[in-house]
């Protein structure tokens, strides 16, 4: 059985190495870059003519050769991949020995080592780093809040594509675990925003004023995120 149903256009045969989408909502063809898969997706609108789909191709060619090279490669949790923690470039090593019963990560300066029986300990790496993540997000936004006689009601780790960090009306905040990987300013910048958002639930000047305020560096920080954000999903994947 088709995975496709009739009135649906084919997938085109296409001269890049890209991925292809066929959607329903889509008005016109696009191309954009999926930061998580590292790959460019091209968005076929349902009952695309196949010949409109190429010439788009080829028009756009120079943009897809150009894109193909500044995609930020992935980076897995390997033995001896060096991946920035907390603004620390920190070396993984790992120490395999079948007759270990678990595996212990810890992190030690800027070495995170793992002593497993396990072949591939890369989930239990990400899930060590989640928790580092969580302990140091809990601490700073305490802190923050603080500074602005406000309390945090919880903090919790997500793993969102679209956002960094969220803050509900009731103080709970989420944020992407992610921003472990990024520079300290920019880490910081994030839980400052949501942090400044027990306050002001808009981002009036007031807003900025105090997320500026809360900020270790956010003339850093900010911009960061904004330029250099989408390259945080490449870790681990
Ligand atoms: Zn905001």
């Amino acid at each position: 059985m088709s995975f496709f149903k009739k009135t649906e256009p084919l997938l085109i045969t296409c001269p890049f190495d890209i991925d292809q989408r066929i959607s329903e909502k889509a008005k016109r063809l696009a191309l954009r870059v999926n930061y998580t898969s590292g790959r460019i997706e091209l968005v076929i609108p349902r009952r695309m003519p196949t010949k409109l789909v190429e010439r788009f191709l080829y028009q756009n060619q120079d943009w897809i050769e150009d894109k193909q090279k500044t995609i930020p490669t992935t980076i897995p949790f390997s033995c001896g991949t060096t991946i920035p923690l907390f603004g620390v470039d920190t070396l993984i090593t790992s120490n395999v020995d079948a007759s270990l019963k678990r595996t212990k990560v810890s992190l030690c300066d800027d070495v995170l080592l793992i002593r497993t029986y396990l072949d591939d300990p890369s989930q239990r790496i990400q899930r060590f780093l989640k928790k580092e993540a969580l302990n140091k997000f809990e601490e700073l936004a305490h802190q923050k809040a603080e500074l602005i006689d406000k309390s945090v009601q919880s903090v919790s780790i997500r793993d969102t594509k679209s956002r960094w960090g969220s803050c509900s009306h009731d103080g709970r905040l989420s944020l992407s675990w992610r921003l472990i990987f990024a520079p300290v300013s920019a880490m910081d910048y994030v839980i400052a925003h949501e942090v400044s958002h027990l306050k002001h639930m808009d981002h009036s000047p007031s807003f900025w004023k105090t997320c500026e305020a809360l900020s270790l560096d956010y003339a850093k920080g900010k911009p960061w995120m904004k330029e250099h954000g989408y390259t945080l999903m490449r870790y681990g994947r």
